[in-house]
């Protein structure tokens, strides 16, 4: 991705729900599944989210949760499993909520 942030860095953040919600930045590094669905819920209502996603891609983060999206080793995954042991039927809880990535994104995703 090679293309301009759709913000400028200082003014989305100040747009960003997680600032204006005051949001401990430990919700978004967490390994818990609790604060990883808070997280994903808190960058689902983000005005910013588009910008957010798309500088994550970009610099390959490693952990957390950016633009709606759970990241690992500059991945994204599509979902997380406690540990240990998988539950048999999976409880509602644990399911992550789907946080839909724009269009342009993934278009530029599928081109890379
Ligand atoms: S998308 Fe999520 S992590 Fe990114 S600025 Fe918005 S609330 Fe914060």
């Amino acid at each position: 991705m090679q293309e301009a942030l759709t913000y400028e860095p200082e003014i989305w953040r100040r747009e960003a729900a997680c600032e204006r919600l005051g949001v401990p930045t430990g919700v978004f590094f967490s390994d818990d599944i609790g604060d990883i669905v808070h997280a994903k819920n808190i960058c689902a209502g983000c005005p910013v989210l588009e910008s957010c996603l798309e500088g994550a891609i970009r610099r390959r983060e490693p952990w957390g949760v950016w633009g709606g999206q759970l990241f690992r080793n500059g991945h994204i995954l599509a979902n997380k499993r406690r540990r240990g042991r998988p539950s048999k039927v999976p409880r509602p809880e644990e399911q992550l909520p789907v946080v839909p990535i724009p269009v342009r994104i993934q278009q530029e995703l599928l081109s890379a």
